[in-house]
């Protein structure tokens, strides 16, 4: 490869790496090893998976979050552990992260320190510590560039319209208790809640979008984006539409694609310019009837409490994120019933002791979100002791 060619790559570092966005964003990549570079590639804990894209793609450098896995590979520079992985993100152009969880913050903090633009795909990152990352966005060039699939949709509608836009309307597909009655709702099992009819993604967020929480936490996460409280939610069960930002002529634009996530991600990766399409074409006849629904709201306490978020902002959403994370897995595990997960969030946010909370700084907020789990867990455990 020539030295020209080498200086138009994107130069890209991956944080999560193996699980399910990250794995499209390299299928992505795979199809335009031309226009990427790969500088590293970090993954939770799976590094075999990771060994073998980074065998794939030419990487040296892998990172595994986890510090307590023995490995050894002579083919890899290994950094494990927060510390060591944050020292890799320097000089690249694009730093995409696909991890879930908290971890996720320091590597965001850090690309905005180093000026590094961002390809964001874990939506608690701006919930838990929005206000904090705003903040450091003030003093920096990076840009986020949202891969949430409605956030992606806003970003490339809005862009021209920052100051003539009135309203951000998200789409829901519902998830697959759309029509159930709550009594139907209350012995669901598993398997049922991961049975997503539009979207294939990861289990936490299919649960998230079964409870309706996924939406609760995208109003926050479009919140801190695109900086307006004036946030409906419709839904949408084809999941055509991926988001309508209404403007303040009377005009309401539209994004519409099928359900695809290589699609968003694609752009994220290419912004501010295209790539050909990993998917397919799609033309208005391909879609069936598009329907628009209100969402109920008594069914789906998740968006009330999402709402109360937005309205109050400060530690809230960290509480709602926080303690919706510890419900889905434990509902995952089977401790406690699909149902539990409202009650669990609406539990904690009873119980934790609001007075004693800031929302000042980075530890401030990690404090709040440690209690939340802990209270959570505890609530929880009281749940399954009643079964
Ligand atoms: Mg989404």
């Amino acid at each position: 490869m020539d030295i020209k060619k080498r200086r138009t790559m994107k130069k890209i570092g991956i944080i999560g790496a193996t699980g399910s966005i990250g794995t499209q964003a390299i299928e992505v990549i795979r199809k335009f090893k031309n226009l990427y570079k790969i500088e590293f590639l970090v993954s939770y804990s799976n590094y075999k998976k990771l060994f073998e894209i980074a065998k794939e793609f030419n990487v040296k450098k892998v990172g595994i979050i986890r510090e307590d896995i023995e490995i050894k590979n002579e083919d890899f520079i290994i950094y494990k552990g927060k510390d060591e992985i944050l020292s890799l993100i320097e000089d690249i152009d694009l730093l995409f992260v696909s991890t879930t969880g908290t971890f996720s913050i320091f590597p965001v903090l850090k690309a905005i320190e180093k000026n590094i633009n961002i390809a964001l795909a874990n939506k608690e990152v701006l919930v838990s510590f929005g206000k904090i990352v705003n903040e450091k966005l003030k003093t920096s060039n990076s840009i986020i560039i949202p891969v949430d699939s409605e956030h992606s949709a806003i970003f490339q509608l809005i862009n021209p319209y920052k100051n003539e836009f009135i309203r951000i309307i998200l789409t829901a597909s519902g998830g697959p208790f759309l029509n159930f009655s709550v009594e139907e709702m209350e012995n669901v099992s598993v398997e049922m809640a991961l049975n997503h009819p539009t979207w294939k993604m990861g289990k936490k967020i299919t649960i998230d979008s079964a409870t309706l929480f996924n939406k609760s936490l995208e109003i926050i996460e479009a919140y801190y984006l695109f900086g307006t409280k004036n946030i409906d939610v419709v839904i949408h069960p084809q999941s055509i539409v991926h988001s309508f930002v209404q403007l303040k002529d009377g005009s309401l634009l539209a994004h519409l694609g099928f359900p695809d996530m290589r699609i968003p991600i694609a752009y994220a990766l290419s912004y501010p310019n295209r790539l050909e399409t990993p998917s397919v074409i799609t033309h208005p006849y391909d879609f069936d009837k598009l329907t628009f629904l209100k969402p109920d709201f008594e069914k789906f306490p998740s968006l009330k409490i999402g709402y109360f978020c937005l309205e109050n902002l400060s530690y809230y959403p960290t509480i709602m994120n926080a303690s919706n994370e510890i419900a889905v897995y434990s509902f995952l595990e089977g401790k406690i019933k699909f149902r539990d997960i409202f009650k669990v969030v609406e539990e904690t946010f009873n119980r934790i002791e609001k007075e004693k909370l800031k929302d000042e700084t980075l530890e401030d907020l990690l404090y709040v979100d440690n209690l939340s789990r802990t209270i959570a867990n505890f609530i929880v455990s009281e749940i399954s002791k009643k079964r």
